[in-house]
Parts: C-alpha cells; sequence; structure tokens
C-alpha cells in the first residue's frame, strides 16, 4: 500500500471512529423528552456538553495527528449534532472559534489558563463581537471601545448583542475598538480575552424563536478593567485575526445546517411510511414524495460540498474558502427546504411542540444569517469564485 493511500485509510477510519464517538455519547445521554424539555424550558443541556468534551470531542486534535483532519472530524461531530441536539451543536461551534482563536493568536500563559479547561468540558466560553446597531457591517459600526490606561490595562465599555452562552460563560472573547482609523474600519479593533466574572459585565437574556436551549444574550460593559496579558494577538489587528479565522466558522455553521437538515428530513421519511391516508401511507403519495426527493437532492449536493470543503481546507486552508462559502450556502438552503418539505409532510402534526420537527424548523433559520448572512455569502462568492466586481 502507498504511503499516501495508508494516510487516507487511517484518516477514514479516525473519522469514522470521531462519528461513532458522538453517536455514543448522543445514544446515551439524548432522549426525545429531554431535547423538547431543554427547547421548552431554554436551558442549556450542561452534561451533554460535559461528555461530549470528556468523550475529547472538543480537544479533538490531539488525536488525528496533529491538526491534520481537524476541519473533516469538527464537521462531523457538528453534523452529528445538528441532526440531534441542535443547540448543543450551536455552542460547540463557538467553542470551535475559542480554541482556534486561542490556539492561533493566544501565548502559552493564555493557552495553559483558557485551552485546557474548555477541552476537558470545564469551561465555556462565548464569542462577543455582533452589536445592536451593526452586525453584517459591524467593525464600521463598532461602538464598543477600550481604552489604554496608564498600567497597561484597557478599560471596555459598550454594548453586544446576540452573544449566545454568555450568561453561564466562563470567559468571553470580546472584540472592541481601540484605535480611530479613517481608512479602515477593519484595522483599529483589538481582541481580549475578559472572563465572566470581570466587574462591570451585565448580561440579560434575549427570547429568540430558535436553538432556544442555548440562551442569547445583549451583553453591557461599563468600565470592565482587562489586564494588558489578555490581549488576544496583536492591538489594533483582531477584526482582522477574526476574519482570517471565519473559514473554519462557514465551514461549521454549515455542518451545523447540513445535520438539521439529514436529522428533519430523516424523521420525515419515517413519518411518512407510517402515517395513513385513503389507505395507505402518505409517503406512497407521488406530490408528497416528490418533495422529499428533491430536499435529499439538496442533501446529497450539501454533503459532498461539506466533505470536498472539510477535506480541501485540511489540505490547504488557503484554498478552501470559495469552497467553505459555497458548502455553507447549499447547506442551509438544504436545512430551510427540508424542514419546510418535513412540516408540509407532518400535516398539523408538524406544528406540534412535543415532536421535533417544528424544532428543526424554528432552528434551521439560524444558519441562513449567521455567522454571515446568506446574501453576504453570496457576495463573497461573486468576487472570490466568479471573480464579479465587489458588489457592496
Ligand atoms: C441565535 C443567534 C445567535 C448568534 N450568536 C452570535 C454570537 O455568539 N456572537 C456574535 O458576535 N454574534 C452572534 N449572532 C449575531 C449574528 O452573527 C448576526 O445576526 C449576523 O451577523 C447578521 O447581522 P444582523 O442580524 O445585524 O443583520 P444585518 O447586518 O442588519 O442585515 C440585515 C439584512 O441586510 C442584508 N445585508 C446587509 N449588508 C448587505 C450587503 N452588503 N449585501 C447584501 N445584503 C446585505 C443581510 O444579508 C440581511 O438580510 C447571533 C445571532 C442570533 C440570532
Amino acid at each position: 500500500m502507498s504511503l499516501a493511500t495508508k494516510t487516507e485509510t487511517t484518516t477514514a477510519e479516525e473519522l469514522a471512529a470521531v462519528r461513532q464517538r458522538v453517536r455514543d455519547v448522543l445514544d446515551e445521554h439524548v432522549t426525545p423528552e429531554r431535547l423538547t424539555r431543554h427547547d421548552e424550558e431554554e436551558t442549556y443541556d450542561l452534561d451533554l456538553y460535559r461528555a461530549l468534551a470528556k468523550a475529547g470531542l472538543i480537544q479533538l486534535e490531539a488525536e488525528l495527528d496533529g491538526r491534520r483532519a481537524l476541519h473533516q472530524s469538527q464537521t462531523i461531530v457538528l453534523e452529528e449534532l445538528g441532526a440531534r441536539a441542535t443547540s448543543i451543536g450551536v455552542s460547540i461551534v463557538v467553542q470551535y472559534m475559542g480554541v482556534e482563536l486561542l490556539h492561533t493568536f493566544g501565548n502559552s500563559m493564555q493557552r495553559d489558563r483558557f485551552l485546557a479547561p474548555l477541552f476537558a468540558g470545564d469551561a465555556r466560553m462565548s464569542f462577543a463581537l455582533s452589536e445592536p446597531d451593526g452586525g453584517t457591517d459591524v467593525a464600521r459600526a463598532m461602538s464598543t471601545h477600550a481604552v489604554a490606561q496608564e498600567d497597561g490595562s484597557y478599560l471596555i465599555s459598550g454594548r453586544k448583542k446576540w452573544i449566545g452562552g454568555a450568561m453561564d460563560a466562563d470567559f468571553l472573547i470580546v472584540l472592541a475598538r481601540t484605535t480611530k482609523i479613517e481608512r479602515s474600519a477593519i484595522d483599529g479593533i483589538t481582541m481580549f480575552i475578559v472572563p465572566r466574572d470581570t466587574p462591570g459585565i451585565r448580561t440579560n437574556p434575549i427570547d429568540t424563536m430558535g436553538i432556544r436551549a442555548l440562551e442569547q444574550c445583549d451583553i453591557e460593559f461599563e468600565n470592565v478593567r482587562v489586564p494588558a496579558e489578555l490581549v488576544l494577538g496583536r492591538v489594533d489587528k483582531g477584526f482582522r485575526q477574526v476574519l482570517g479565522t471565519l473559514n473554519g466558522e462557514r465551514l461549521n455553521g454549515a455542518a451545523v445546517a447540513f445535520g438539521i437538515a439529514r436529522g428533519a428530513l430523516d424523521y420525515a421519511v419515517e413519518y411518512v411510511k407510517e402515517r395513513q391516508a385513503f389507505g395507505r401511507p402518505v409517503g406512497a403519495f407521488q406530490g408528497l414524495q416528490h418533495m422529499l426527493v428533491d430536499a435529499s437532492v439538496k442533501i446529497e449536493g450539501a454533503r459532498l460540498l461539506l466533505q470536498n470543503a472539510a477535506r480541501t481546507s485540511d489540505e490547504d486552508e488557503g484554498a478552501s474558502e470559495t469552497l467553505s462559502a459555497i458548502a455553507k450556502l447549499a447547506a442551509s438552503d438544504a436545512a430551510t427546504t427540508a424542514t419546510d418539505v418535513g412540516m408540509r409532510a407532518m400535516g398539523g402534526w408538524g406544528f406540534l411542540r412535543q415532536l421535533p420537527m417544528q424544532r428543526y424548523f424554528r432552528d434551521a433559520r439560524l444558519y441562513t444569517f449567521a455567522p454571515l448572512t446568506d446574501e453576504m455569502i453570496r457576495n463573497y462568492i461573486g468576487e472570490k469564485h466568479l471573480g464579479l466586481p465587489r458588489s457592496y
């Protein structure tokens, strides 16, 4: 066997083992009633999160030979979670982003202090970028600011919006303006690691229609003092640093969306085999079958695009960015289509809160606008993939 073939086989086996490990944890911990309860009560399933971390599913790279198959393994974990415990999947997208930012830009003190507890499941982080006046154009709109003090520390003041899990996160990665630069909105922003219990931070929950088992929060910062050693990466270059890691976030968002699509379609197919009308299963009606088939074609397309983008990202991150954007668009489309078809296929039963279809339907909306809206992803693909003039 050639070396290349042997490596491919090893990777395929390792990836299959990762998928099995997520499924084992889900089989042990997740029941439909438990998922419904967390969604209805808007509570985070901390025990499930910890079980996933204890199974090594946050610290994946250690066992996958450095970071050789990191993107492929992360997308597998997130696909499985998207299909079953979507809100936990969304929170793990954020943890993976924190891992990436700390791994890439953290110094050894920061990695020791913040990465180890994340890997162990003893801590969770939130990523605080969006603001009330800016999501897509957040850099230009950013009013949260950090002012350097004589002793080298910074005082952060301002507001952030939609920050997933911030109520009970252990620390936040916060972007704040440190310098006003006339010619560039994206320079002059710095990334800070802010322990959640630092005085001057207030969080308030936001009532959202989806991803209800992960609380979204408004955060207010009032003269929050952060020591110089908790600047993450370079002063004034924080936003550029984040842009450099967005490929992984796009891919990971695509993976959760793809998981939602798969989970919803699987559920709908089982349902239409059982539900009877006019003396036969409703799945025997051609109109219904065609809708389900069209959804499954979108899902298979998204699966291949996602796998291709994840594999290319592992081989050459720089070459994969448009592929990841395309995969994200395909996965978001598959998720909204499959959940819409699933609702139609179930008639009134799709509306029932005890059954999961309405939850998939609500949750699928997230990845039409996060981490970037589908419209901005189209702008990006138009410019970078088709070579057209920037459209905004
Ligand atoms: C459940 C949830 C969880 C979230 N989690 C986090 C989190 O953990 N951390 C965080 O920082 N943020 C988070 N967000 C925020 C999320 O990233 C933003 O909602 C997203 O970036 C879009 O910004 P916006 O909502 O302000 O939309 P806007 O920027 O106001 O966009 C409104 C519309 O205008 C369109 N538009 C804007 N500019 C253009 C353009 N140039 N071309 C074409 N169309 C355009 C958009 O596509 C969209 O359709 C979360 C949001 C939600 C709802």
